[in-house]
């Protein structure tokens, strides 16, 4: 605690804990940033940021649910309470301050124009409860954004109600196992590559499957023979993410899903980096029977921090009928009806039932559609050429100071993988990724894929230009060099940021939920 900190709260850096930092101050604050206190340590339970004429006396018949002892919730002037949140936003890092390189997670410019239309009160303020008729737009928005997936991704049918990547993979596992039970072949084993996502086994579990591994081959692609020998009448299914977490396209998808059909199982494929592939790949022409698209991630959609998130899954002909309620349907008066009975035609018995309570995410809905027709199909075709384009010149600059493990095996999709090879003993991923906040950058994804030593996955996306690349290579080479040389001061990294290295599990494994004095 020190004197020129009137709150008596103690700044969680102080001066002598910063050994390394060119300029100190004793407070703890930097450069037009103040070091930010608790919200029990700026207020006090006894004061309030409203001023109340008196306490209103409550009717007797009340007076039971009187509160019996103070909240003990800190109160706080306006100003007070403006401020806090403001400071602690200015500590954050988003999309609209740079490039966020998040490799697997594609985080890109949202068009403004998408977050204007899904404000619009006529989607915005509608209740999933409200009769069928007074809601005809936004059914109208929901069953043209199905066409639109349909015929981008050359699929039968699409259930548009799971809320995220994940809860697609459950729907379309779902779907799997319904259509197995439907023709009496319950079966135990789902096969997973190295190279998928690691949604796609903890999905497989959840849904009651065994989840099998399969390796990956030296170029970083599935290993058909491996899994075409593992195939048999116990295998529901493989789930294969693509292109993978390598950032490589399966050239051999189609060959696989002839396999996997052959012996009665189903095709799942990870759709969530649809960004990559939009406009030129169709996965229903790959033999794919369900497959879940980002809506997030390739139709725009802020996803930071967690949410929100919307994972439509496309289904085979084979699964369409077995895909869960509810979904629109156009009626031949050219309303759209959203059909919620079970035994609605087109759907199997068997089928699963919902997802959720509702139609799914209406919000993410308005904007995929709003991206979807201010791009055209041209404008998607040219997403994904972008991405590729970017992430292939990130890969290429960055190839002869960093270890590309897979860039000798030609392009790669929309993410550059990079490995810690060439690193000067004792430095690592870790390093590199916390120097990079000091270069103004958030770290890209590190240690995933799983398949590569120290991997870094850099995702730039198709919405940075060149100039806003080269400032990320930049950055990127300086620190490259920094890691192969050993400079010590990187191993203390970040110095410039609101806190220093913090220790990577200890909130998530023993979280503080609840403030004590
Ligand atoms: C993001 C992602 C997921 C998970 O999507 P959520 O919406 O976060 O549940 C699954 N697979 C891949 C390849 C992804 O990139």
């Amino acid at each position: 605690m020190n004197d020129l900190n009137p709150a008596g709260w103690r700044p969680a850096m102080s001066a002598d804990q910063d050994e390394s930092a060119a300029v100190k101050t004793f407070t703890g604050n930097r450069a037009l940033h103040l070091e930010e206190p608790l919200l029990f340590e700026i207020g006090a339970a006894d004061r309030c940021g409203v001023d109340f004429d008196e306490t209103p006396d409550l009717p007797d018949t009340l007076g039971a649910f009187g509160r019996k002892a103070p909240l003990d919730l800190p109160g706080l002037s306006e100003p007070e309470a403006v401020r806090h949140y403001t400071r602690l936003s200015r500590q954050n890092y988003a999309i609209d301050l740079g490039l966020f390189p998040l490799g697997s997670c594609t985080m890109k410019h949202n068009p403004r124009l998408d977050e204007k239309v899904a404000r619009m009160p006529g989607f915005a303020d509608v209740h999933p409860l409200q009769p069928q008729q007074t809601v005809q737009g936004a059914l109208k928005v929901i069953n043209e954004l199905a066409h639109w997936l349909i015929a981008l991704t050359g699929m039968h049918g699409v259930a548009m109600t799971p809320k995220a990547g994940a809860h697609g993979e459950l729907c379309g596992l779902l779907c799997i196992r319904a259509a197995l039970e439907a023709r009496g072949d319950a079966r135990e084993v789902i096969l997973v590559p190295e190279s998928a996502h690691g949604t796609n086994p903890a999905t497989a579990a959840f849904a009651g499957y065994r989840v099998e591994n399969i390796p990956a081959t030296e170029d970083g692609r599935v290993d058909v023979a491996a899994l075409t020998a593992r195939l048999g009448p116990d295998v529901a299914g493989v789930m294969i993410t693509n292109p993978n977490t390598c950032g490589l396209f399966e050239r051999d998808l189609k060959t696989i899903a002839d396999a996997v059909h052959a012996v009665g199982g189903y095709v799942y494929c990870d759709g969530a980096n649809f960004n990559a592939i939009v406009g030129r790949v169709r996965p229903g022409d790959l033999g794919v029977d369900a497959m879940h698209i980002n809506l997030h991630k390739t139709f725009s959609t802020p996803h930071g921090g967690g949410g929100p998130g919307s994972g439509p899954v496309v289904l085979s002909e084979a699964l369409a009928p077995y895909g869960p309620l509810p979904f629109t349907a156009r009626q031949a008066d050219g309303s759209v009806r959203l059909v919620e009975e079970e035994d609605a035609p087109g759907i199997h018995p068997e089928g699963f039932g919902r997802m959720c309570a509702f139609h799914g995410q209406m919000g993410m809905f308005t904007r995929a559609l709003a991206y979807i027709l201010s791009h055209g199909a041209d404008g998607l075709r040219q997403v994904s050429g972008d991405a590729v384009l970017n992430a292939n010149y990130v890969l290429r600059r960055l190839e002869d100071v960093l270890d590309a493990p897979f860039g000798a095996s030609g392009p790669c999709m929309h993410e550059a993988l990079f490995s810690d090879d060439g690193f000067a003993e004792g430095f690592s991923t870790l390093d590199l990724a916390k120097g990079l906040i000091d270069e103004g950058f958030h770290p890209m994804t590190v240690y995933f894929p799983l398949v590569v030593h120290g991997s870094m996955l850099v995702e730039p996306t198709e919405t940075e230009s060149k100039a806003g690349l080269d400032q990320f290579i930049g950055a990127m080479r300086s620190l490259a060099d920094r890691a192969r040389e050993g400079d010590p001061l990187l191993k203390t990294a970040p110095h410039l940021a609101p806190r220093r290295r913090l220790d990577e599990t200890l909130a998530a494994r023993k979280p503080k939920l609840v403030w004590k004095d």
